[in-house]
């Protein structure tokens, strides 16, 4: 391929992707396993940062997902419409050592529906898979959920790292399939 080409092929990607679910869930932790490969045991409610941006490579293109965290405001139902606003995906995430957080998915669900017209990439996430020992939610009862409401799915470990990276670049490769 010359310069050329090369310089033709060079549109850009960038997809904004939210993490939505009840407070404590690990949210903060996904992120930031994702976007720097680290855990923090005593992320404190995340102050200021609204985003990171991650780059992967799909087909050869560099796409940039930008991705929201919340800043603790779910803690009072207060997640704002600015934070939807031109959101393309979405990790709803639950712990699944706590059937409460389970059970607050549909209602993070309505919310999505109410604050995006387009139609985002929906993944379902079921955070804290290394606690099995004091599991409280089923793998089952999340599939189940999942293909319900026509979600992606798996259960994660920000500890581990279990299924992190593939969590959000499922997410980002459906999204980049259907704008490509
Ligand atoms: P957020 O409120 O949803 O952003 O949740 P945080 O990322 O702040 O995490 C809440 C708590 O859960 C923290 O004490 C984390 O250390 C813990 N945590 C997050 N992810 C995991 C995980 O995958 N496994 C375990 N065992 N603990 C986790
Ligand atoms: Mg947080």
């Amino acid at each position: 391929m010359g310069a050329h080409e090369e310089e033709a092929g060079g549109e850009e990607y960038l997809f904004k992707i939210v993490l939505i679910g009840d407070s404590a869930v690990g949210k903060s932790n996904l992120l930031s396993r994702f976007a720097r490969n680290e855990f923090d045991n005593n992320s404190k409610a995340t102050i200021g940062v609204e985003f990171q941006t991650q780059c992967v490579e799909i087909d050869g293109k560099e796409v940039k997902a930008q991705i929201w965290d919340t800043a603790g405001q779910e803690r009072f139902r207060a997640v704002t419409s600015a934070y939807y606003r031109g959101a393309v995906g979405a990790l709803i995430v639950y712990d699944i050592t706590r059937r409460s957080s389970f059970d607050s998915i549909k209602r993070w669900l309505d919310e999505l529906t109410t604050h995006c017209e387009t139609t985002l990439t929906r993944m379902l996430v079921g955070n804290k898979c290394d606690l099995e020992n004091i599991r409280d939610v089923s793998v089952e009862e999340g599939k189940s959920l999942a293909e319900e409401e026509g979600l992606f799915f798996l259960e994660t470990s920000a500890v581990e790292s279990t299924n992190v990276q593939t969590a959000f670049e499922i997410v980002i490769r459906e999204i980049y399939n259907n704008v490509s």
